[in-house]
């Protein structure tokens, strides 16, 4: 039928697979009356792992005070638990006229883009990545260019790719770790080479480390640093909330946090991270009052990625039962909350890996999201989300196996 109303040309090239095209079906087959296994999104609630009570307690206590807009930065106690949470860490300048509080990283990730690019602007993006990175970079007119992680290497990325990949154009350079949808955490030289990278190039830094809780090996965790105490001397912009450590992803809260010597020379784009952050008011306000009990509070979320822990049993489970199925071969995640396993596409016959996945759900009624969703350039991956229980892990992972005994796409 003849479009009367169109959506703009800003969206042409956007994306967001996580929630596209396969969840419509999903959707359609749940109307039909069919359950569906959905292991195609990281939000911890539904499968049991609920936000700490005390987080809860702090929110229902403030709601008489969260009727009003608020600072659009975020409330002051949110903005200096933040603060005091990266100083402790060694952040020299933590500072909290420098930190947003946004709903979720997913809107500052947005604001924080928008506010530095310009047309044809490039930003380095992993592949695959968290495609909100690519997503967003495109609305707001810029370039994605994708450098290459190196499966091989346990998915850490590829420095002579990244060097190779600047250009006059780039603006920045973003860093998921720990990685979604990889699993990968990055030892501290990588950092520090993209670091230099960085200040060679003028490049802000964007340190996505929603993930930062959530590993599961002692050696990857003594490893893991933030960027933000590598990067001292650059741009450094960090992004971390309560959706994943805490549990709490439908309460929306993220903060943002700048540092670095190079801040003073940015005063013009902090400006305008400030004017978009004013413009949508403030963010939701409910949510900003567990922050400061989340981040000074028991840190629950250790005990589950510690050996023993639900998260790590399931990690170790969904990792074993995915690489005993023929013709399907998958690095150990040492964090967050995915396998990204690598799928035989020969063997299989697969083009498409969109197809490969729409058939697996018609057939075997489990959804799993297609690894070029994430930007991966082959279709020869997917995402699977290892937050469900033991038992429906052995379910979602036997019937996979049972699918591809004699699956072939063409
Ligand atoms: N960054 C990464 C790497 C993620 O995986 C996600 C969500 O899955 C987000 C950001 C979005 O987080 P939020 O719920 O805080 O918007």
């Amino acid at each position: 039928m003849k479009q009367l109303f169109q959506k703009s040309h800003k969206l042409d090239d956007v994306c967001y697979e996580i929630r596209g095209p396969v969840m419509d079906e999903a959707r359609r087959m749940e109307e039909e009356g069919f359950q569906i296994l959905k292991l195609n999104i990281g939000n911890p609630a539904p499968f049991g792992f609920n936000t700490p009570d005390e987080i809860l307690h702090d929110i229902i206590i403030n709601l008489p005070n969260a009727q009003g807009y608020g600072d659009s930065k975020g409330i002051f106690p949110a903005r200096k638990a933040v603060m005091q949470y990266y100083q402790a860490k060694g952040v020299f300048d933590a500072d909290t006229d420098y930190i947003f509080i946004g709903n979720g990283v997913s809107e500052l990730i947005s604001i924080s883009l928008q506010a530095l690019l310009n047309p044809e602007d490039e930003v380095l993006i992993p592949a695959p990545d968290y495609p909100l990175w690519t997503a967003v970079t495109r609305l707001a007119g810029g370039r994605p260019v994708h450098y290459i992680c190196d499966e091989e290497s346990d998915w850490i990325p590829d420095i002579d790719d990244i060097r190779r990949k600047i250009t006059s154009r780039t603006k920045g350079i973003v860093v998921i770790n720990p990685n979604n949808p990889t699993g990968a955490v990055y030892p501290r030289e990588v950092l520090e080479k993209i670091y230099e990278i960085a200040c060679e190039h003028n490049l802000v830094i964007f340190s996505d480390e929603i993930y930062e809780k959530i590993i599961y090996d002692e050696d990857a965790r003594a490893a893991y640093s933030p960027m933000s105490l590598i990067a001292e001397d650059a741009l450094c912009l960090t992004f971390n909330g309560l959706s994943k450590a805490y549990r709490a992803a439908g309460l929306r809260a993220g903060w943002l946090m700048i540092s670095g010597k190079k801040r003073p020379f940015a005063k013009d784009y902090i400006e305008g991270i400030s004017l978009l952050s004013n413009m949508r008011l403030c963010s939701n306000m409910t949510a900003q009052f567990g922050i400061q009990t989340a981040l000074g509070g028991y840190q629950s979320i250790d005990d589950l990625v510690r050996p023993g822990g639900r998260l790590y049993e399931q990690r170790n489970l969904c990792y074993e039962l995915l690489n005993q199925i023929p013709g399907v071969s998958c690095r150990k995640p040492k964090g967050a909350l995915y396998c990204f396993p690598k799928l035989d596409a020969e063997r299989f016959g697969i083009e498409s890996d969109e197809l490969f996945v729409l058939d697996f759900l018609r057939e075997k009624k489990v959804q799993v999201v297609q690894g070029t969703g994430f930007n991966w350039p082959h279709p020869d991956h997917f995402r699977i989300v290892f937050l469900p229980d033991k038992d429906t892990l052995r379910d979602a992972i036997g019937r996979l196996a049972d699918f591809l005994a004699d699956y072939r796409q063409n």
